[in-house]
């Protein structure tokens, strides 16, 4: 009994997928970014310590399953599939998916992908959504490992549009002033979809960190990083 010594605290192994601004990316050889700093706050806040490793996005499932990994942080949307292989916390960030474009490339809408050459991530969300317009398994969709690999492919013209969440295509458009690459204006051509932080199935953690996000809500620490990112 006494004092918890810092030494005494559970490190937590966690996986990311870190090219994904401005929820994780590398930041002088460190993962950095929105949801580090939530993970450190909400694993501070339940008595944890975390090592977060940028696994990549399939090593990171990969890991969770096979539990050599206890959480996964990379702006996992929560949806029904997943829900079945893995557990959330409370969700943590409203998105949707948007489509950025090369400039010249005819689209308003998400119907006009239709046609083009549409790249995504491989087994993200931006694919489901792609799919749901131009067809599952359609040979105009380009799958790649990271996002980081998408808006290459998007820049380079070897495909015309990408599908990608809201925040991280907007960032990257900011970053990028003179890539030539645009976002579709409206925010509301797919459906909303809710982040949470992921563990393997029946993890003993995952009450913790609830009781930890729900307590940075209350007590004003979401909203300080919240700002800190994205500045409203
Ligand atoms: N939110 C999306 C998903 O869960 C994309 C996440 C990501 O690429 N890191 O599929």
């Amino acid at each position: 009994a006494g004092k918890e010594k810092s030494e005494d605290k559970k490190v937590l192994q966690v996986g990311t997928e870190a090219t994904f601004a401005p929820f994780e990316f590398m930041d002088k050889g460190k993962v950095s970014g929105f949801d580090v700093d939530l993970l450190n706050a909400t694993a501070e806040e339940a008595g944890y310590e975390v090592n977060i490793e940028n696994t990549g996005w399939d090593a990171m499932f990969a890991g969770l399953q096979s539990k050599q990994l206890d959480i996964g942080m990379a702006g996992v949307t929560i949806n029904d599939e997943r829900k079945k292989s893995y557990d959330f916390s409370v969700p943590y960030f409203e998105s949707t998916s948007m489509i950025a474009f090369k400039e010249g490339t005819k689209i308003k809408g998400a119907e006009d992908l239709k046609g083009k050459k549409v790249g995504v991530q491989n087994g993200t969300t931006g694919q489901f959504a792609a799919e749901a317009v131009v067809g599952k398994n359609s040979s105009s969709i380009s799958k790649y490992e990271t996002a980081a690999l998408m808006f290459q492919a998007l820049q380079s013209g070897d495909v015309e549009t990408a599908v990608t969440d809201i925040a991280v295509a907007l960032e990257y458009v900011k970053n990028n002033p003179d890539s030539g690459i645009k976002t579709v204006g409206d925010d509301k051509q797919f459906k909303p979809e809710y982040y949470g932080i992921v563990f393997p199935k029946g993890s003993k953690y995952k009450e913790d960190f609830d009781k930890a996000l729900n307590e940075l809500y209350d007590n004003g620490k979401y909203t300080e990083i919240y700002k800190k990112w994205f500045g409203k």
